[in-house]
């Protein structure tokens, strides 16, 4: 499907998320990239093939600044978890995998996002107790089969789960106190190891598979292991991706291990930067805000997973009046449980309504398709994708104008971040090449695929019974335990009503 002379898009509708804004646009595409965007009739040259794009909406590709491969083959696994029951949860959702299980896992989430009109993501890749250069293969492997782009960042973490929250540890009865041990972070000299080695042999294009670091939580980290992280990422020109704020639990813990916020925390060891992009943010007050404006990082906001995990709703407009840049993605198929940019985008703009009675302050279609687009690709580190210009790659979305989403077209970016569900996307194009052609995917037998995506979890369920058991009895103390810590005094807020506390 690579494209071998220039193709020439007439009469498409071309959405400018970062003009807020449509209108009728011809665009020259060689070589995967877009050479010029003008009026209906622009110049082209004569061995240009023209394909006919009356009748559709153009727009950037949506870039997932926040998801997991390793996440998709748990889709569906819970209704009930909070984010700290969620990571007690792991050894039985994400363990005993194979790489073959991660290239599936990986495969069924790209496939998704591509069908859903998603070009790119940053993926922070789970590999337990430690990333390796296979696993590693195995999931660009997926990425490069279905054909879109993505940042792989291995999650890595030094720290004991049941220690990063003051208090949990005791909390268990002494016969769950051993289970507990398999939540231990991996040995920072195991780590360095394993992610020197992965830096160092990276085959992919950067502007393809990109590689990141990713520390996990920072109450899951050493200062050491953070300070190393931050080396290894500057020495080698690497963006990094943490969840930062993202549940209550997680600052009031900060408070009481760093006597400061996880930011402020974050800030005193170098970790911001422009490098870096926060996952969630949703418990980030206005100082912290300010610090991640002033070092240039972003924060990326997953509503979807928030109100899933009963985490908070992030503070959007707040975020935009500090001027952090601001990114959305989806978060895992574990805890959102689809990979749908629309709903991402559309939930990130609903959310600031119910932070502020003063319509003026809520977030406008134009900020949230910005933040869907251009926001997110500032964080995977990709300057050339999330806009339809000059110099850009070719990652475009065909969404068909006929679909009922669009009777009537009133509002073009409106009608974008508040009635588009994915459903009308017809065609995706990804560097000039066509990945969804008719609403089918080109690079993926998806029906090939579905008896050996069953396969594994059928073998992954059967193997994980002891897992399942041990979480089934961590379940009740562990959310129990955080619900308390989380009841108490903190001057942020961000849960609707009382929240369950006394
Ligand atoms: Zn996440």
């Amino acid at each position: 499907m690579t494209q071998t002379r220039p193709l020439v898009l007439r009469n498409g509708l071309l959405l400018r998320p970062e003009e807020s804004d449509a209108s009728p646009a011809d665009i020259l595409i060689d070589d995967g990239r877009i050479v010029a965007v003008g009026p209906p009739g622009l110049a082209a040259p004569d061995d240009a093939e023209t394909f006919d794009a009356a009748g559709y909406l153009l727009h950037p590709g949506l870039v997932n600044a926040h998801t997991h491969g390793y996440g998709h083959l748990s889709r569906g696994l819970t209704d009930d978890v909070t984010l700290e029951t969620l990571i007690a949860a792991a050894p039985w959702s994400s363990g005993n995998r194979r790489h073959e299980d991660t290239y599936l896992s990986t495969v069924i989430g790209a496939a998704e996002m591509v069908l859903k009109g998603c070009t790119a993501c940053y993926d922070m890749f789970l590999e337990l107790p430690a990333p390796t250069d296979e696993g590693m293969a195995a999931a660009a492997r997926a990425y490069e089969t279905v054909g879109m782009r993505a940042v792989l960042a291995p999650m890595v973490s030094d720290y004991p789960f049941f220690q990063a929250i003051p208090g949990l540890l005791d909390a268990l009865p002494a016969d769950l106190r051993p289970q507990a041990r398999g939540f231990a972070g991996a040995e920072i000299g195991l780590l360095f190891d394993r992610l020197s080695r992965i830096v160092r042999d990276w085959p992919h294009d950067r502007e393809r598979i990109a590689l990141a670091i990713g520390p996990t939580i920072p109450l899951l980290c050493t200062d050491d292991f953070l300070r190393g992280c931050v080396r290894l990422a500057e020495d080698n020109g690497l963006t990094m991706q943490t969840h930062l704020s993202e549940s209550k639990v997680q600052e009031v813990a900060a408070r009481k291990r760093y006597g400061r916020s996880l930011t402020a925390h974050l800030d005193a060891l170098g970790v911001l930067s422009p490098s870096l992009s926060a996952a969630h943010g949703v418990w980030l007050d206005d100082d912290d805000m300010a610090r991640l404006a002033g070092a240039g990082a972003t924060v990326v906001l997953n509503v979807g997973s928030n109100m899933r995990l009963g985490s908070g709703l992030p503070d959007m407009r707040g975020l935009m009046d500090a001027g952090v840049t601001i990114g959305i993605g989806t978060d895992a198929s574990s805890c959102s449980d689809n990979q749908n940019m629309y709903e991402a985008m559309r939930l990130a703009a609903y959310a600031s309504h119910l932070h502020d009675t003063d319509y003026r302050r809520w977030v406008r279609s134009g900020s949230a398709a910005q933040a869907a687009t251009l926001g997110s690709a500032a964080a995977l580190g990709m300057p050339r994708i999330g806009r339809i210009a000059p110099g850009y790659h070719a990652d475009i979305v065909f969404l068909d104008l006929g679909h009922i989403h669009w009777l009537p077209l009133r509002n073009a970016i409106n009608q974008f971040v508040q009635a588009e569900d994915a459903t009308a996307v017809r065609h995706v194009m990804i560097g000039g090449d066509w990945v969804v052609r008719d609403r089918a995917l080109l690079t993926v037998d998806l029906a090939a695929l579905k008896p050996q995506v069953e396969a594994a979890v059928a073998r992954l369920d059967a193997i994980g019974q002891t897992e399942r058991e041990i979480f089934r009895k961590l379940q009740p103390i562990v959310g129990a335990y955080c619900s308390s810590l989380a009841c108490e005094g903190h001057h942020v807020h961000r849960l609707a009503g009382h929240a369950g506390c006394a």
